[in-house]
């Protein structure tokens, strides 16, 4: 397992290298931007030619792709998804709204800032991005990966504690099993 770029040796090279050239993604449609990734994926823009498509369920999935305003009672789900995902893992912020809430910022029941609840390895910005910045986006998740620096999963291994207060801050009735790492 890779946690530092300088002690990569040519088997976690070569191993990063087809890592990231197979990205299958769990995409949780929360918000409006959710719209753009049926284009990103199909003939249009083809993803798929990059290494990039869907997966069926959170066990198959590298990559959770998080697109938009986050409600505190889909963050439950989403905390549940990503911890049935298997290391190593990535999350992608998709839109304004993962970063500072975006035109929810005040509101009483999303989120403003996903990485305080589960850890975030890229954020795509705009509202809502178009394909090619989705695609951008990817291409930076696949340097991180690379270069053994996409370690968000790692980040929340070691900061469980700190991310489960944060979560049951918003999350009120809170009933989910802890996991034993
Ligand atoms: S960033 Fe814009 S497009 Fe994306 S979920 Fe928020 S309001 Fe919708």
């Amino acid at each position: 397992m890779i946690n530092d770029k300088n002690s990569q040796g040519i088997v976690d090279i070569i191993a990063e290298y087809a890592r990231k050239q197979s990205l299958f993604i769990m995409a949780y449609g929360t918000g409006c931007g959710a719209i753009e990734i049926p284009p990103t994926l199909t003939s249009r823009y083809d993803a798929e030619r990059l290494g990039i498509r869907g997966a069926a369920t959170p066990r198959q999935a590298d990559v959770l792709l998080i697109t938009g305003y986050l409600a505190t009672k889909s963050l439950k789900r989403v905390i549940r998804v990503y911890e049935q995902m298997q290391a190593p893992k990535y999350v992608i912020g998709f839109g304004s709204c993962t970063i500072n809430g975006g035109m929810y910022w005040d509101s009483y029941n999303t989120i403003n800032l996903l990485d305080k609840y589960i850890p975030v390895d890229v954020y795509i910005n705009g509202c809502m991005p178009r394909p090619e910045a989705v695609i951008a986006g990817f291409e930076k998740l696949k340097e991180l990966i690379q270069s053994g620096n996409a370690l968000g999963w790692k980040k929340y291994e070691d900061n469980l504690e700190e991310y489960r207060e944060n979560q049951k801050k918003v999350i009120v009735n809170w009933q989910m099993p802890d996991y034993n790492w």
